[in-house]
């Protein structure tokens, strides 16, 4: 059993090549912003403000959270109900971005994300999974790319899929979260010492498919075919 640890900002299209890793190498793939964007939505459905720490920690006790697997994709259930897309909108990444830098919430976490790597062998993509969740990973990357390309891939998925997007509030978006990600005290966004760095700005999804797929096989020979 081994663990990859993707992190890196958002937008930077962690998600989507793990999804397609984890096919290839039949392993699971764990969204950990995700079970973020699941607080931020209990957050914003109790009518909480995010910026207020102590209300938010409040409210935990009343969240549980379970990671299921149907067919290879990753549901949450929040206190039983699965969230499916209501987690992806813009206003649920902000709540996830501020809720995320309270120390309790993290806590809250943890034992979700670390207790699913004991059964079997995973790639997580996040934040702080090579340097806090898993810091024994066996393979840690660190994803990024301009916060322009990151802003022009977003937009470009949106207006893909008919849904009416603005560039400049995009980017603005990705920025701030950037800052909120990388300022906090609790578990930053920085890279771990010993993760190899990946910028694919400019690249097409495949080609940052084939430079992870290529990071793995050299660490983990046993994986290559
Ligand atoms: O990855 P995604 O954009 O879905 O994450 C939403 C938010 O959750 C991030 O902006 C970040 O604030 C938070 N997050 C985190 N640690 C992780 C994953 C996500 O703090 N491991």
């Amino acid at each position: 059993m081994y663990k990859i640890a993707i992190d890196g900002p958002g937008g930077a299209g962690k998600s989507t090549v793990a999804k397609a890793v984890a096919a290839a190498l039949k392993i699971t793939y764990v969204d950990t912003g995700a079970l973020y964007r699941t607080i931020g939505l209990y957050v914003k459905q109790k009518k909480v403000d995010p910026s207020d720490a102590q209300a938010v920690t409040a409210l935990l006790p009343e969240i549980h959270i379970e990671l299921l697997y149907r067919d290879g994709t990753q549901h949450i259930l929040l206190n039983g109900e699965d969230v499916g897309d209501s987690i992806r909108t813009q206003e649920i990444s902000m709540y996830a971005s501020k809720v995320s830098a309270y120390p309790a919430v993290r806590d809250f976490l943890l034992s979700t994300q670390r207790d699913i790597a004991k059964t079997q062998s995973v790639i997580m993509d996040g934040r702080d999974i090579g340097t806090v969740i898993f810091p024994d990973a066996e393979v840690k990357i660190f994803m990024t790319a301009t916060a322009e390309n990151r802003a022009e891939r977003r937009y470009k998925e949106l207006i893909d899929r008919g849904v009416p997007a603005d560039y400049e509030v995009i980017l603005e978006e990705i920025k701030t979260r950037d800052r909120n990600d990388s300022t906090r005290a609790t578990a930053p966004l920085k890279q771990a010492d010993d993760a190899i760095l990946l910028d694919n700005t400019g690249f097409k999804l495949e080609e940052s498919v084939d430079a992870v797929l290529k990071i793995i096989a050299e660490k983990l020979p046993e994986t290559a075919k």
